[in-house]
């Protein structure tokens, strides 16, 4: 594929807006250009589905300057493929990046990328070791090349900069066990934080939890 001069073509599947700047600017410094491909069909309800669609394509069109794939959304395919391994998350997540990342391989090849790469790799909230193996076995089956970086220690700059540029952001990674968990560990965390309340108060020192935000 022609670079036109303005960097080598690479396929981005993108999780979220939010999580996209990063990955992009990252990428842009390294000599690629990026074309986002959104396949989330793992996002409930539908209207946050759409929400976060519309943060993307907004983003994209009016800061980013990048075009954007939206490719297959497949639930059924998520809710026969991936649902059944309900709160086990290793091997939920593990089909979710399948799913996700075997769509975007699949037009990274109908378009003639050679290089795709993800957003997933910037969230600590991610398994990123699962999703580095997923990513790297499903490129190497579609004859493209994974480009995988640790985009991880940059999530604080993509989180400042995100909320500056009032875009939307989640509270949970997508699904509706992830919701659950999400809900779950916010409880955990203002217990945990009410306990330290008092015990400051009562003169014992003890560290309370930060907010939680699994983007
Ligand atoms: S937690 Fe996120 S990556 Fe894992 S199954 Fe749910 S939506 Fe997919």
């Amino acid at each position: 594929m022609a670079t036109d001069g303005r960097g080598v073509p690479l396929l981005l599947h993108a999780c979220c807006g939010p999580c996209s700047l990063e990955p992009l600017r990252l990428l842009r410094e390294d000599g690629f250009e990026p074309t986002i491909c959104w396949s989330n069909p793992n996002i409930q309800p539908v209207a946050e589905h759409d929400r976060r669609l519309r943060t993307l394509l907004d983003w994209a069109r009016d800061v980013a300057h990048v075009e954007v794939v939206v490719a297959g959304d497949d639930r059924g395919a998520w809710e026969r493929g991936v649902a059944p391994a309900g709160f086990d998350r290793e091997r939920r997540c593990r089909s979710c990046y399948a799913l996700r990342l075997a769509e975007s391989c699949r037009v990274a090849r109908e378009r003639g990328f050679e290089y795709v790469s993800t957003t997933l790799a910037v969230s600590p909230y991610q398994l990123f070791d699962a999703c580095e193996d997923v990513l790297l076995d499903l490129a190497r089956a579609n004859g493209l090349t994974a480009v995988w970086r640790d985009f991880r220690p940059h999530y604080a700059e993509a989180t400042i900069e995100s909320r500056e540029l009032g875009m939307y952001r989640q509270n949970y990674c997508g699904c509706r066990f992830s919701s659950a968990e999400a809900a779950m560990e916010r409880q955990r965390a203002r217990d945990a934080r009410k306990a330290a309340r008092a015990a400051r108060r009562e003169g014992r020192l003890v560290v309370a939890p930060p907010e939680y935000f699994p983007g």
